[in-house]
């Protein structure tokens, strides 16, 4: 008689590309359970940390998985939002790309291949000492990594001229269902052969496969830019001037909102002089030749004074740095109000803003919360935080069921539940209020061709 030895899986993983890829440490494995979520969710120990160098490796992985049936949470940086790179069953394993960070330019095509664990703001600098811009700008560009943008299609205040990350993503290699290799796209700005695969996997949440290699489109990197900041008394004239801008025949390349509550919370976390008064700012930039950038803001500028709003444009490049470093530091500041925040990034359509503002206050009363708005006006996205106090279950609860709320005015208005976070962990009911059924029935259809078993970052934006 034989008796089957069955080796242990990680053993496997260690043989399949190396012991000094895989971390089975405690430290380890508890450090990589967490990412940038702000609220507590489902979240568990996983069994290792591997930390692949290249595509064959993560073949390797996911043959290994596949085979053993383990799940799969692949992570960049891990400042998602929405617990997305967080592992939730004790028996996977986190794949992190940090170690994948080659990229390669092609100049004259304008375009890169780029591994998946590149830094954001490092590729953009890079680029941009080409003459080139890569524009997809989130907050955290700073520290988070391309694969993760792509696979939470990310954005930030440029994406309003720009388009966000899907804008810029041409094709895809990634490891699906029992280590095959899925290629799409082409380092070409037309193509429309077939579905368009490529498109599936940026905001795919880690949830189809995993992304590789990626080839981004690159595009002239606009020579100058100035900024403006408008003061607002009251919310409904900040929707009417927003739609007045946007329908001017200027394209700003960022056009951010900043309430009440946001410029208090910035102004007290690190002060640059923002008006403490005002009901509500718009901090506007323009881009484009030297001329082009002072014409628009001129015009602007007369939009808004034609309104009764009063505006300043930023004298130099050092005045706008200041001002826009204020903004980034927006969520920082919110952590000094409150212990507890719930931060949704919900959006609406433009035309529906006037209309939507107040409305969001009228809800923050009605739960007797503080309520922070500021974000991406421009693009009818927008960060709403619900303030509460950790120790005080009642006040969290009160803000759970504001939440519901939130997402059932974007929805009312046609808009979305996510603009730039993701769904995640987090947002998973919501998805399903957005989608339909028969939506849902598709998602999860699309989802179990890439992925079968349900490996790939199991429990994450659809349940199947
Ligand atoms: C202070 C702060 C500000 C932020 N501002 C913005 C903002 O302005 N705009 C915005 O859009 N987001 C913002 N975010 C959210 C977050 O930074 C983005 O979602 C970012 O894209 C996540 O990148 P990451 O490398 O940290 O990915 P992670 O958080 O590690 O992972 C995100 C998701 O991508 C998946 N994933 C990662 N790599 C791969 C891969 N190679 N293949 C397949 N799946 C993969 C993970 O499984 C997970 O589902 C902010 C976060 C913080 C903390």
């Amino acid at each position: 008689m034989f008796s089957v030895l069955k080796r242990d899986p990680v053993e496997r993983l260690k043989k399949a590309v190396g012991k000094d890829k895989v971390d089975t440490s405690l430290i380890q494995r508890k450090l990589y359970s967490y990412d940038a979520t702000p609220i507590p969710v489902e979240r568990k120990v996983p069994r290792a940390v591997l930390f692949p160098e290249s595509g064959e490796d993560v073949v390797k992985i996911v043959e290994v998985c596949y085979e053993e049936n383990i799940p799969v949470f692949p992570r960049g940086a891990g400042s998602g939002l929405t617990g997305g790179a967080v592992p939730t069953e004790e028996s996977g394993v986190v794949v992190s790309f940090e170690r994948m960070t080659r990229f390669e330019v092609n100049p004259d095509n304008a375009t890169a291949v780029v591994e998946p664990g590149v830094i954001t703001s490092e590729f953009q600098s890079y680029v941009e000492k080409m003459g080139l811009f890569y524009p997809p700008d989130p907050s955290s560009f700073k520290y988070s990594t391309i694969g993760g943008n792509i696979a939470e299609n990310a954005g930030g205040p440029r994406c309003l001229k720009y388009g966000v990350t899907r804008e810029y993503v041409l094709g895809i290699t990634a490891v699906i269902k029992e280590g095959k290799v899925i290629k799409t796209g082409n380092p070409v700005l037309k193509d429309v052969a077939g579905y368009d695969i490529t498109k599936f996997f940026v905001g795919s949440e880690g949830t189809l496969g995993l992304i590789t290699e990626a080839v981004l489109k690159l595009i002239p990197k606009p020579p100058a830019r100035m900024t403006a900041l408008a003061v607002f008394d009251d919310l409904e004239t900040v929707g009417r001037a927003v739609t007045r801008i946007m329908t001017s025949g200027i394209f700003p390349s960022a056009l951010e909102f900043v309430d009440r509550e946001a410029i208090r919370a910035v102004e007290e976390f690190k002060p640059v002089g923002l008006p403490k008064d005002a009901e509500a700012l718009l901090l506007i930039e323009v881009d484009g030749t030297e001329t082009s950038v002072r014409e628009q803001i001129d015009q602007v500028g007369s939009i808004l004074e034609g309104m009764g709003v009063k505006v300043r444009v930023a004298e130099d490049e050092r005045e706008a740095e200041r001002l826009w470093t204020a903004r980034k530091n927006l969520g920082p500041a919110l952590g000094n109000l409150r212990s507890g925040k719930i931060n949704e990034d919900i959006v609406f359509p433009r035309i529906y803003l006037a209309e939507a503002l107040p409305k969001l206050r009228e809800i923050a009363r009605k739960y007797d919360l503080l309520m922070v708005v500021f974000g991406h006006i421009g693009d009818g996205n927008l960060h709403v935080n619900l303030l509460y106090d950790k120790k005080n279950r009642e006040e969290e609860e009160r803000a759970e069921r504001a939440v519901d709320e939130v997402f059932e005015l974007a929805l009312s208005y046609h808009g979305s539940i996510t603009g730039e976070h993701g769904v995640g962990l987090t947002k998973r009911k919501f998805l399903k209020w957005q989608f339909g059924e028969t939506g849902y029935e598709i998602l999860k259809g699309i989802k179990l061709l890439f992925d079968p078993k349900n490996l790939f970052n199991p429990g994450k934006v659809v349940e199947v």
